[in-house]
């Protein structure tokens, strides 16, 4: 594992509107090399370092940021230093970015970075206020699930793929939405009990994340968020008000559940890392009969396959309910295309399962 500092300059002016003068900003990225020469994918989990307090333009104030964001800082760290200790075949990037707050800023930078780089990565897991269990205003207490936000449609898509969207109606089923559906189907299972919450918006109200810039770029990317939002405590000057503590202070983090949300990143990371690549150039032929016809070619990266998974659910269903396991490079199903989704991914040694791909349409 290699460990770097990236600066970069960013001035005041345009969308940096929360930025008042020149300033040099550094995210920090710990690299661990995949152990394949061949295997071009990465992975990528990240946490932000900056916080704030009420007035997100006072840059002296004490804000200490315990929860937003130090508890995805912490899920980061601690994953770099339990996964260093293993090999992947390909590569994870562990990431703490600056100006989140500022508008993005770190995140932005890496993102574009690795599009121009032209770099495969796969998968971005945005942390972000991951350290709290209890709501406030209605006290509700629910330590055992985590949100993960997905997008809808893609902030980007090229012509093709919007046609493709548009032809399957598959505007639940954008690649981030289907690492949602991976992360419970292949990462839950890890974590005893302590679940995924797929939440199906990009973000909450007023709210943005890291996640962004990377949708923004073409990329797939999630973001966990705990269950229950402690507004009390999230961008708040540290102060009694009313007999009210206000500030987002060590005391309020609930270390057990931020544990919990990082054991669950592990288990994602670590399954999607072992697996093969995902299957490429998906079809389906579309037709007036009651068959469903896939076809697909091998993966381009990662470990062999052993086989594929077809992924089937009714349309109505939010997760995949059926599952085909094939060793051929096409499947003749006698389910309808009409009345299901269809996705299919790679199954590896080890049962190690890729992202799932939906297919393009063809006559
Ligand atoms: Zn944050």
């Amino acid at each position: 594992m290699t460990v770097e500092l990236d600066p970069m300059e960013v001035m005041p002016g345009g969308r940096n509107t929360r930025i008042p003068r020149r300033v040099i900003m550094k995210n920090v990225l710990a690299t661990l090399k995949g152990t394949d020469p061949n295997d071009n994918r990465v992975l990528l989990v990240s946490g932000h370092l900056d916080s704030r307090a009420t007035d997100v333009m006072d840059s002296t104030i004490t804000a200490p940021g315990a929860n937003d964001d130090a508890s995805g800082v912490a899920v980061v760290i601690e994953l770099a230093r339990v996964m260093s200790k293993y090999k992947f075949p390909c590569t994870i990037i562990f990431m703490a970015v600056q100006g989140e707050e500022q508008g993005l800023i770190g995140a932005r930078h890496m993102a574009e970075k690795m599009k121009a780089g032209n770099i495969n990565l796969i998968a971005m897991l945005n942390n972000d206020i991951v350290g709290n269990s209890v709501a406030s205003e209605t006290g509700d207490k629910n330590d055992k699930t985590v949100r993960v936000f997905s997008e809808m449609i893609p902030a980007i898509e090229n012509d093709e793929e919007k046609k493709a969207r548009e032809s399957l109606k598959s505007e639940n089923d954008s690649p981030s939405r289907q690492l949602v559906r991976y992360i419970k189907e292949a990462a839950e299972p890890y974590t005893k009990g302590f679940t995924a919450t797929m939440n199906m918006r990009p973000d909450r109200f007023l709210r943005g994340g890291d996640h962004t810039p990377f949708l923004q770029n073409g990329f797939t990317a999630v973001r966990f968020t705990e269950y229950n939002e402690n507004f009390t405590q999230q961008h708040q000057t540290i102060r009694t008000e009313n007999g009210k503590d206000y500030g987002d202070l060590p005391k309020y983090v609930d270390y057990a559940y931020a544990a919990n949300v990082a054991r669950l990143n592990l288990a994602t990371l670590a399954s999607l890392a072992q697996a093969p690549g995902k299957p490429q150039n998906v079809k389906m032929k579309v037709n007036l009969d009651n068959l469903t016809y896939l076809t697909w070619e091998q993966p381009s990266s990662g470990p062999k396959p052993k086989g594929y998974n077809i992924l089937i659910r009714e349309t109505y269903q939010p997760f995949w309910e059926k599952k085909i396991f094939v060793t051929d490079l096409k499947a003749e199903l006698p389910y309808s295309k009409d009345n299901f989704f269809f996705a299919v991914q790679t199954v590896g040694e080890k049962d190690f399962l890729s992202q799932a791909i939906m297919p393009v349409p063809a006559r």
